[in-house]
């Protein structure tokens, strides 16, 4: 719909064939007679969209019967706080593999409700790397809680293979960009503003088995949530609109076999090229540990580093300046974004090493 490339950390670009049928629900949802803008959460059109964004999602991550799914509010914020008191009583131990600005933030929330200890301090190393399952013990807690992509500093876990039988994932920022072995997964959460759609709305998966009663207020009872289909109280409307046209156009283009490979493909296209100018970049993270939404990299030269920025924000590449805590470049890759948009700002970027410096 505008030709600018948005390669930003999210929220994230929207497809336009999604956006035009968002447009096409902003003027009349469904037989409503009514725009989204306006409908009820009770009407039957919304438990349609309800019912369709649960089963999508279902189909979409392969989610075992015995998980309930739940969307809700609050952002993945709100998720370090109704986790630990949905999933675990006051006597229980919770471990934490800190690699990143997230996963330290759910580690500093966590240690406010229940006893919390840090498994894995990425810290120390400047949040450059992830830990191999023989490097850290997880044995002598009751939940295991990480980020599997971290945002800021473009570190992944891919493989969580021996990191324990009880994980809590924060998945913000990797979810649905490849299939999920849900074997020892207690948890899972992500907010939709990257890979499933705009801002509003978060994902939470759980087994439902693991849930325990803590006599919590109303809202912060999952059960709650659970009983009423995610329709305890007035939920964010429009974006569960966009979440639910987002699963189908995820389906729709070959799921998650597709957009693993989509994922790693346009992921090495660009570090590939950062290495191929190694001389002039730098990438911080370890290489094991790269992730393959956020590719976080350097100029060696400040002088570059802007000169880059502002040229690629004039040819139309929108959302690439590193986080304010990182600094250099952060090229955002998820599921909406399609291997030409990655081919042609390689291409721009491949050109400006060449020619401009
Ligand atoms: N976790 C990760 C990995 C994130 O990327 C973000 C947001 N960028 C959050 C948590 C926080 O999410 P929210 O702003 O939806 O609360």
């Amino acid at each position: 719909m505008n030709d600018l490339v948005h390669l930003g950390a999210g929220p994230s670009f929207i497809p336009d064939e999604v956006k035009k049928q968002v447009i096409k629900e902003v003027g009349e949802y469904e037989d409503s007679r009514l725009s989204v803008l306006e409908v009820s959460h009770r009407s039957k059109q919304f438990e349609k969209t309800i019912y369709n964004s649960e089963k999508g999602l279902r189909d979409l991550l392969k989610i075992p019967k015995d998980f309930f799914v739940v969307f809700i509010q609050g952002g993945a914020t709100l998720q370090n706080t109704l986790i630990p008191l949905n999933f675990s009583n006051s006597r229980d131990k919770l471990g934490h593999i800190v690699t990143g600005a997230w996963s330290s933030k759910t580690y500093n929330d966590s240690s406010k409700l229940r006893d919390s200890n840090i498994i894995f301090d990425g810290k120390q190393n400047n949040y450059t790397s992830t830990p191999l399952a023989s490097e850290i013990s997880t044995s002598n807690n009751d939940l295991v809680f990480f980020t599997s992509n971290e945002t800021i500093h473009g570190v992944q876990i891919r493989d969580y293979t021996g990191y324990g039988d009880n994980l809590i994932i924060d998945m913000s920022s990797d979810i649905a960009s490849r299939t999920i072995n849900w074997k020892n997964i207690v948890c899972l959460y992500a907010g939709a503003q990257k890979n499933l759609g705009t801002a509003g709305v978060t994902l939470l998966v759980g087994r439902s088995s693991e849930l325990v009663d803590n006599n919590l207020t109303s809202y912060l009872d999952l059960s709650n949530h659970i009983e009423k289909s995610s329709l305890y109280n007035t939920p964010p409307i429009l974006s569960i609109v966009v979440l639910e046209k987002m699963i189908q156009w995820l389906i729709n283009k070959g799921g998650l076999e597709y957009f693993s490979q989509q994922s790693e493909r346009k992921a090495i296209m660009i570090y590939d090229l950062i290495d191929s100018h190694g001389d002039k970049l730098s990438i911080p993270v370890n290489h094991n540990a790269r992730s393959y939404s956020n590719a976080v990299f350097d100029f060696k030269e400040k002088n570059h580093l802007d000169l880059f920025l502002k040229e690629a924000e004039e040819a139309g590449f929108h959302g690439i300046r590193g986080h304010r805590d990182v600094g250099g470049v952060r090229v955002s890759l998820y599921n909406s974004i399609e291997i030409k948009a990655v081919e042609k700002f390689s291409s721009f970027f491949d050109n400006f090493m060449k020619k401009k410096l």
